[in-house]
């Protein structure tokens, strides 16, 4: 594969940043994960306005263009005959001389990587057959909403679900659910309403989540952002998961409690269904 760093393209082995990188250091940095589909980014423009924001929100400084941006993207599908799959971007705070917690001089330029992953997107199994979740406690710091790669909370919430036999975890915070651990979390109850945690500092604004309200919206489903309890999902009718790397994963058991019989739900298929179709056609 080939890997952008620091506006070269370079063969993987190749590319190497130095051990004193404010993102090796201090998980100093933000990302962003963009699908690809028969070669086409989805939903790029929501990608780029949430990483202007993370950027905002960190101070850190964003040295590339939004056209520049797209062209790397096109750049690394064409490179790496990419057809389907994601691209993930990674900026940091760049390289100090030492390791000082303060942020260096504003000469000192951010790291910008990224690099393809190949995977299925489209008729991957899991949107079929549907996913197990377990819950676990939110133990994450106070600024979700940023998207940075400060993932250890995430990574030992995943590990213990894996333990567990389950697929992916769902975070519980003052008794309410906030998201997945890479995803945003819906629920559908028995009058068909979808339900999302609104957003806040507690979650990750996801691309796909917005999209989601908006096609809900446009099809006149009736979807609502309010807090919900582990309790209210597991008695839902329905259940997903939303974001880049998933598009929308149907849940169909949670803490190995069946959510509809343990089988996919009706309008989680149609959702998605629906999602696909729109960004294809974009
Ligand atoms: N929430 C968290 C914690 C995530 O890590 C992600 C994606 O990685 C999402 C939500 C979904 O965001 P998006 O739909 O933009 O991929």
């Amino acid at each position: 594969d080939i890997v952008y760093l620091d506006s070269h393209f370079v063969p993987k082995e190749q590319a190497k940043i130095s051990v004193f990188d404010r993102g090796f250091l201090f998980a100093d940095a933000v990302y962003e994960v963009t699908a690809v589909i028969d070669g086409q980014l989805i939903d790029f423009n929501g990608h780029f306005q949430r990483l202007q924001r993370s950027c905002k929100e960190l101070a850190l400084s964003l040295p590339i263009t939004k056209e520049q941006l797209i062209d790397v993207h096109h750049q690394l599908i064409e490179k790496n005959n990419l057809h389907e799959g994601l691209i993930y971007l990674q900026i940091t705070r760049g390289t100090d001389s030492s390791r000082f917690f303060d942020f260096p001089a504003s000469s000192v330029p951010s790291t910008i990587v990224a690099f393809v992953q190949h995977s299925t997107v489209i008729n991957h199994p899991n949107a079929k057959k549907g996913i197990s979740v377990v819950s676990v406690e939110d133990i994450r710091w106070q600024r979700c909403d940023i998207k940075t790669v400060a993932l250890l909370a995430a990574c030992l919430a995943k590990h213990h679900a894996h333990q567990q036999g389950a697929d992916d975890a769902i975070l519980i915070k003052d008794g309410y659910i906030t998201e997945g651990s890479s995803s945003n979390f819906f629920i559908v109850n028995h009058d068909n309403e979808i339900i999302t945690r609104p957003l806040s500092q507690n979650i990750l604004p996801g691309i796909t989540r917005q999209a989601i309200i908006q096609l809900a919206q446009e099809e006149g489903l009736k979807i609502t952002e309010r807090l919900f309890t582990l309790d209210e999902a597991k008695k839902a009718k329905e259940a997903f998961i939303s974001s880049a790397t998933t598009l929308i994963w149907p849940v169909v058991s949670i803490d190995n409690e069946d959510i509809n019989q343990g089988e996919v739900g009706h309008l989680s298929q149609r959702l998605r269904e629906i999602y696909l179709d729109k960004a294809l056609k974009k």
